[in-house]
């Protein structure tokens, strides 16, 4: 790039080393230090965690019930106690000229070494009324130094803090940096585009989620570096997407009338209309001699097997292979068994591959993968580390994975092999998530199930009801339906609270279940022994089935259609519904009832959630909210940075502005390679390139 603009301007001040700064001396450095913080140019990009608004400083005569509020005063007593409960209260009497209110922690023994009689703090937090005395719980700490001035009227920030670095040095040093510093730092989006997406130009927005004069412009700046973010990781997702689109050369796979009528021949049902719909963006995608990455998400029991089932037979039928792979040895059989029942008719060669094969059973297959003599193999993951070659892989398809995130498809990739990419989640994914960590795969969804789905009846159970439910269990029994209970655990924990699998078994085996057949399951059970249990259920030999979540996903057992949940508060939304779609297979109505105690707030609405609706797509969308940012669905768990500025809980509005923008940027620009944009192409690199491979880009 001969004519490239990035001869660096001044950067003297920007790359200065902390120690060098006003206020700072070796000691500070060296806090600075642990904090990732080096130079000047860390410190502007330090950005406060939280604000207190100022405008809600009160005296304690103005406080008012349940309001957030700050306050300042002197502490005057502290007192830490047990409360022979093994819980702590710490409890801080603070006063305000003549008049007192208290803030008070439970089981924070630890915050006691922050206090000391006689400092000036600063509270922030909602204040109740408790027998005449206002009291703050929980509320964000603030030391003052004893003449520091806290303005009315202002936005404070509140910064990352480590300790002996107080929130007032911090400031100070920002301050400083800010008054010599901003000079120097140089916009990344081109002038035109500031204007046209409404983005508050750097120089400005820095100060400003520093030190904002007023909740309007903190809201201003801090828009701008939230779409910054966004844009960033979405330019990374385009450009990802767009080497794949571009350079990911694969073998043409159309869908002939006659491929068609012969695959529908094997199928025992009429496909619904999205499964139609699915099947004919999946076959689009495989004629094109680029290889296909599409995502296809459903409820549970929306029949996403069949599509998947279509896609690997047009495969086949261009004498390709296709894999097939679980998450689970179970799931894996299972699909092995639909398939051998599908192709009973039709000459596809199909083995089976998971973790308990034998040695010379491996090496048979492998031989026999090799020599081109199968088309189709099902496995768990063992497929990817068993040194298969596939002489003609044409189609891989992932099976139920909720957590297979853009790098592990990365490391799959690298095998070397470019066949056409299917993936299947479990259940369906909050809309925030397809887009930042399924970002670069094409969306498919399904969203009518099979006629004839009932949905399931599900009740939140009471300890007085269990007698009632079990009758009501048994009586669906004796109809000739089968059972499922689910436990939370293989074996009984450590507090005894919480039933193992092996004494639900025998309690129920011995007490309310006795009269039937009743078998357990679970995940340490060897391979075969597993397998013979899902076989022995499947033939209704056994009745009830005593299980733990490894019959969470995809076991398909139309006659099971009744389900008790034990100890439902340690499930995930995701697992309870998925866990339902095990009684909503076939045409009897299913019945759930779940037992549980929750012991957070968070759990009792998930339960709730659970209970009122039967629809994936909006229990994913509440879990999400639920969890917050940075949990199952973080980007982090995904292999990809954590995002620093953006909360996808709450700047959903800004990821999809931030998303379209950046796709239109890079189908005018697929490599950014216009000069306006080199410092767009280096901070995505910076940032994504390894997480996202993209580091041959430009
Ligand atoms: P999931 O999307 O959860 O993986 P499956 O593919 O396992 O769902 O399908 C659930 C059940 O619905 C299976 O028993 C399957 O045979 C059945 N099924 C799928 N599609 C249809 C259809 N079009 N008509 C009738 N039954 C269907
Ligand atoms: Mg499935």
């Amino acid at each position: 790039m001969s004519t490239s603009s990035e001869t660096p301007t001044s950067e003297r001040e920007l790359i200065k080393p902390v120690q060098f700064l006003r206020g700072v001396g070796p000691q500070r450095a060296e806090l600075l230090h642990r904090m990732g913080l080096r130079v000047a140019r860390d410190m502007l990009f330090h950005f406060p965690r939280d604000y207190r608004d100022m405008s809600e400083l009160r005296t304690v005569d103005e406080l008012e019930e349940n309001c957030p509020v700050s306050v300042c005063g002197h502490v005057e007593e502290i007192e830490l106690r047990n409360t022979g409960t093994g819980r702590t209260v710490l409890g801080i009497l603070v006063r305000q000229d003549q008049q007192y209110l208290r803030a008070i922690w439970f089981n924070q023994p630890h915050m006691r070494e922050r206090f000391s009689r006689g400092q000036r703090i600063l509270l922030s937090g909602k204040a109740h009324l408790n027998a005449g005395q206002w009291e703050l719980s929980h509320p964000h700490v603030e030391v003052l130094a004893e003449h520091q001035e806290i303005s009315t009227g202002r936005v404070l920030s509140v910064y990352p803090a480590t300790e002996g670095l107080s929130q007032h040095h911090i400031r100070t040093i920002v301050e400083h940096v800010l008054g010599s510093c901003l000079e120097e730092v140089e916009e990344v989006f081109p002038p035109e585009y500031l204007l046209s997406h409404s983005i508050q130009p750097l120089r400005e927005a820095l100060p400003q989620i520093h030190f904002p004069t007023d909740r309007t412009s903190l809201k201003r700046a801090r828009r701008r570096f939230v779409y910054q973010e966004l844009f960033i990781l979405q330019l990374a997702l385009a450009l990802r997407r767009h080497r794949l689109t571009t350079h990911n050369r694969a073998t043409e796979l159309p869908v002939t009338a006659q491929i068609d009528a012969r695959i529908r021949r094997l199928l025992p049902f009429e496909l619904t209309a999205s499964q139609t719909a699915a099947i004919q963006e999946v076959t689009s995608d495989m004629a094109r001699p680029i290889s296909m990455n599409r995502l296809l998400q459903g409820d549970v029991g929306s029949g996403k097997t069949v599509v998947a089932v279509y896609a690997m037979l047009v495969a086949v039928a261009h004498g390709q292979q296709a894999i097939l792979m679980a998450p689970t040895d179970i799931l894996a059989r299972q699909h092995q068994l639909t398939l051998a029942t599908l192709l009973q008719k039709s000459r596809v060669r199909m083995e089976l591959l998971t973790g308990s094969r034998s040695k010379s059973e491996r090496r048979d297959l492998v031989r026999r993968t090799a020599a081109g003599e199968l088309d189709v193999v099902v496995g768990t993951q063992a497929l990817l580390h068993a040194g298969i070659e596939f002489p003609n892989l044409g189609l891989v398809v992932i099976d139920e994975q909720h957590k297979f995130g853009v790098q592990q498809r990365a490391g799959l990739r690298r095998t070397g092999l470019a066949p056409h990419y299917l993936v299947m989640t479990a259940t369906p994914i909050p809309r925030t998530i397809s887009m930042t960590v399924f970002g670069d795969l094409d969306l498919t969804s399904l969203r009518d199930s099979p006629p004839g789905r009932q949905p399931v009846q599900t009740y939140w159970g009471q300890p007085e009801q269990r007698a009632q439910w079990w009758e009501f269990f048994r009586r669906k029994l004796r109809e000739g339906r089968q059972g499922y209970v689910i436990v939370p655990r293989v074996e009984t924990s450590e507090s005894n609270a919480i039933k193992s699998a092996d004494d639900a078994f025998e309690e129920l085996a011995n007490g309310e279940l006795e009269a039937f057949r009743v078998n357990l399951v679970h995940g340490r059970l060897s391979s075969d022994g597993k397998s013979a249990a899902m076989a022995d259920f499947r033939r209704g030999q056994t009745q009830v089935l005593v299980a733990t979540s490894v019959v969470e996903v995809g076991v398909d057992v139309p006659n099971a259609t009744v389900m008790t949940i034990e100890d439902g508060d340690c499930f995930g939304l995701a697992q309870l519904h998925q866990l339902r779609g095990r009684i909503s297979r076939g045409t009897h109505p299913g019945y759930l009832c779940v037992f549980s105690t929750p012991g957070t707030d968070e759990s009792r609405q998930r339960l709730e959630a659970f209970v009122r609706s039967n629809d994936g797509f909006e229990l994913a969308e509440i879990d999400f909210q639920l969890r917050g940012p940075g949990d199952l669905f973080s980007t982090r768990q995904h292999g990809m940075p954590p995002l620093k500025v953006a909360d996808l809980s709450q700047d959903h509005e800004l990821l999809e502005e931030a998303r379209r923008d950046a796709q239109q940027l890079v189908a005018d620009d697929p490599e950014l390679a216009a000069t306006e944009h080199a410092r767009l192409r280096r901070m995505v690199l910076a940032r994504y390139g390894q997480a996202l491979e993209l580091s041959d880009v430009g």
